[in-house]
């Protein structure tokens, strides 16, 4: 299966993004609303300048309590790993378990397109073995 059919099949095709001058405060507040666990950090909302997650919140916490005015580009993650909607979902997951995070934005033609989560990856895993295992069923119970 490609990318291309993961992210068509979301309910949102909406990208939520953030600029790199945004404050903490502001990325906590679009988690939340937005019900997300990472946001694509972004100058324009097309190019890709960081991705920034809950988990960098939560290390930065850790380190200091004062760390909600803070800007966005001071804890993002700038080398993000991107894939293109032509990409496999196959070898998405692997790259997601192993390089350790669960969101990865889709970037086709230099423009974000989509961003899949591990929750994303593994629904679309499951359905593609429910398909295949009730196409062998019919083809096993033909008369
Ligand atoms: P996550 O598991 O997605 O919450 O992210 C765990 C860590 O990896 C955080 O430091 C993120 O900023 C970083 N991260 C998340 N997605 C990516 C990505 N696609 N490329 C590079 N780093 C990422």
């Amino acid at each position: 299966m490609k990318i291309s059919k993961v992210i068509e099949g979301k309910p949102s095709r909406d990208v939520v993004t953030i600029s790199p001058d945004a404050s903490v405060r502001e990325l906590i507040s679009l988690l939340a609303e937005h019900n997300i666990g990472a946001v694509v950090v972004s100058t324009d909302g097309r190019s890709v300048d960081g991705i920034v997650s809950e988990r960098d919140v939560v290390r930065r916490l850790h380190a200091d309590e004062g760390v909600l005015g803070t800007e966005i580009r001071a804890i993002m993650t700038s080398d993000v790993q991107t894939v293109s909607p032509a990409d496999d979902l196959d070898t998405t997951r692997r790259l997601m378990t192993e390089r350790r995070f669960r969101h990865v934005p889709v970037v086709g033609d230099g423009v974000l397109l989509g961003i899949v989560s591990i929750g994303d990856v593994v629904k679309a895993h499951i359905d593609q073995v429910e398909f295949e295992r009730d196409q062998l069923d019919s083809y096993v119970h033909q008369t």
